[in-house]
């Protein structure tokens, strides 16, 4: 029989870090994209130009959004694609180089490419991180030498928001001559920035954390870095990522850009007021719960929490049952009972390791749906340890 298709699968969106919901603004400037303004961006006709000037302009945008030139942005197919290419690119560019410095708690975007760069001979330095999640400077200075090809340390953590020392991490690269890559694929649009003004050489972004569509990101390649291609084909984005441009997506990406820039203050200082409410009063109604995370450096929007002896998958499923929405870890490794590699490089305890619950919140974020939560919350966790054998041995 065909399931039918829930049209509002969730009432209360809680897992922003996964994916966002895309602005109604962004939707209504990518359609004609798909219909009347169907051109190749790479004719010469006028059905053409007239859809390169609005990628020009979408390109534009993205860079007001980063501090970026415009001719610094290539276009790609999201954060993963552009980690790739960073990483390898650079590589490339200086193949005498084996060295590479990154962290144990990098998305796989970057991990992966690390591990199989391991794999295939080079010499990578994973650096550790504290039980804040915070990276010890001295150890990333002293990781650093002569023949090290590249860094790759993302600004922010995907699963607990800890945020890196990113600008101050690639001035100094900058003075060993190493280039300095970024996946900022959940800073983007959360923090301000301005990369003209920084060490930064390579950032990693993606449209679809910051309420754009699914499938497009970019690279900010800055002026001057030598970086080869991976894909080869024909000239688009100066020959750096060939392939025909994904027009209406790029346009949504723009359109997303310009939407975030003027949320960036007031909108985000907002979502970190109910995030702060919402772990409050969770830490306070829930014995022997912790945040996980340095709360001192964190995006506005994210709060990692683990409650001990129940297990995420059990805490996500009942949620899912009142149609409240979060991640027990990042979506691309949910779906597997390991626990988070992030809470483990930080040496959460094992008792708390597999009951921790991601709550990401957006700008869509109400006062209603926290309240929401909160109400049915607590309830959860005590349903869940009166039939947990730890919790019993353990407390009872
Ligand atoms: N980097 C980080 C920090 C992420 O959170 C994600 C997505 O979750 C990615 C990279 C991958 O981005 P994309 O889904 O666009 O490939």
């Amino acid at each position: 029989m065909k399931q039918p298709i829930l049209l509002e699968p969730c009432f209360v969106y809680l897992d922003n870090n996964a994916t966002t919901r895309v602005h109604p603004e962004v939707l209504e400037a990518m359609l004609p994209h798909f219909s009347k303004l169907f051109g190749n961006p790479s004719s010469m006709h006028t059905c053409g130009g007239v859809v390169a000037r609005q990628t020009e302009g979408a390109r534009e945008a993205l860079g007001a959004l980063i501090g970026a030139a415009p001719d610094e942005i290539i276009f790609t197919s999201g954060g993963t694609e552009s980690d790739n290419m960073a990483i390898r690119g650079v590589l490339e560019s200086s193949p005498e180089k084996r060295h590479v410095v990154t962290t144990r708690v990098e998305h796989p975007g970057v991990l992966s490419t690390a591990k199989w760069l391991a794999a295939k001979g080079y010499d990578v330095t994973f650096l550790d991180v504290d039980n804040g999640g915070n990276l010890n400077l001295d150890a990333y200075r002293a990781a650093l030498r002569p023949d090290t090809a590249v860094v790759s340390v993302m600004w922010a953590n995907n699963e607990t928001g800890v945020v890196f020392p990113v600008e101050e991490m690639a001035a100094y690269a900058h003075e060993k001559g190493v280039p300095f890559h970024t996946d900022a694929v959940q800073a983007v649009g959360k923090i301000p920035m301005d990369l003209g003004k920084t060490a930064i050489d390579l950032l990693s972004l993606s449209a679809h954390k910051l309420h754009g569509p699914k499938g497009i990101g970019a690279l900010y390649v800055r002026r001057g870095t030598r970086i080869a291609p991976i894909l080869f084909g024909g000239h688009q984005e100066h020959g750096k990522r060939p392939g025909t441009e994904n027009v209406p997506s790029i346009i949504g990406l723009g359109r997303a850009a310009e939407m975030a820039l003027a949320a960036i203050g007031d909108e985000n200082t907002r979502v970190a007021g109910l995030r702060d409410r919402l772990e409050k009063a969770l830490l306070e109604a829930i014995p022997r719960t912790q945040v996980n995370g340095n709360r001192d450096a964190r995006l506005p929007n994210t709060t990692n929490m683990s409650f001990e002896f129940v297990e995420g998958e059990a805490i996500l499923l009942r949620m899912n049952e009142l149609r409240i929405a979060a991640s027990s870890g990042s979506a691309c490794t949910s779906g597997s009972l390991e626990p988070s590699h992030v809470l483990r490089a930080m040496g959460v305890p094992f008792t708390m390791i597999h009951g921790s619950v991601r709550f990401s919140l957006s700008v869509y974020t109400t006062e209603k749906e926290i309240g929401f939560v909160l109400e049915h919350f607590p309830g959860i966790i005590k349903q869940l340890r009166a039939i947990s054998p730890f919790w019993k041995d353990a407390y009872a």
